[in-house]
């Protein structure tokens, strides 16, 4: 049984969580998503880790008074091989971590660098990551514990055989390339929108709100390949 934790501060958690159960079935995989609001549920159980979008500075201030951050920056640095997937405001928090923390993620990032909400879009990027022979799959939209339907903007029916990723940009964030010293995984054009760092990935759109889940396997894919020491 693989335990992934979802940090549970804001954004689109609950369909990540989808994400991770659609593509650990269609990858036989047996998985359990762990929500992390306070920091003692982050514990060394918790193999790899979801950090949604949002409103950075918002998860911020709301993850002081339980401490999750902190438990989740120490969890990463216990851990350095367990692998974290950072979407969006994800992504700020592990290029950005907070005053004294180095960053998890070896690139200088510029929030809302897009423009205003209003200049949210979506656009096809290219990925460089295995697509998947099950990524065309039919996404299960099951309510949740609230009776909340997960939302699925994007390549809905998706588009097997295409190499382009719906990327969904929500008030994103941007890629510096001066100064990258990591892998880029993801483009549109020019533009660096994903990075990799060892067992971290970042990406300033959102891959739970399409559902071509090839993040959300790489996550489950690293954690396969973990060993018991990690
Ligand atoms: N604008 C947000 C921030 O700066 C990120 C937006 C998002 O996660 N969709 O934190």
């Amino acid at each position: 049984m693989m335990r992934v934790g979802l940090a549970m501060l804001q954004g689109a958690r609950h369909e990540h969580e989808e994400a991770i159960l659609s593509i650990a079935r269609d990858l036989n995989h047996d998985v359990e998503v762990i929500q992390l609001r306070k920091g003692e549920d982050v514990d060394s159980t918790i193999q790899g880790l979801i950090l949604p979008g949002g409103e950075s500075t918002t998860m911020r201030i709301a993850s002081r008074s339980e401490g999750l951050l902190d438990a989740i920056y120490n969890w990463m640095n216990e851990h350095p091989n367990r692998p974290v997937l950072g979407t969006c405001a994800g992504a700020i928090l592990l290029a950005m971590p907070s005053n004294d923390r180095t960053p998890y993620i070896n690139v200088n990032i510029s929030r809302n660098a897009w423009g205003r909400q209003r200049q949210s879009f979506e656009a096809d990027i290219e990925v460089e990551m295995e697509r998947l022979e099950t990524s065309g799959v039919s996404i299960q939209r099951t309510p949740d514990a609230f009776g909340h339907t997960p939302l699925v903007v994007g390549d809905v029916d998706g588009q097997e055989g295409e190499d382009a990723f719906p990327g969904v940009f929500i008030r994103a964030p941007r890629f510096e390339s001066d100064g990258l010293e990591c892998e880029v995984i993801a483009r549109l054009g020019d533009e660096i929108v994903g990075v990799r760092d060892g067992s971290k990935c970042a990406v300033t759109f959102h891959p739970e709100l399409t559902n071509d889940r090839r993040f959300h396997a790489w996550l489950l894919n690293e954690i396969a390949a973990l060993s018991p020491t990690d």
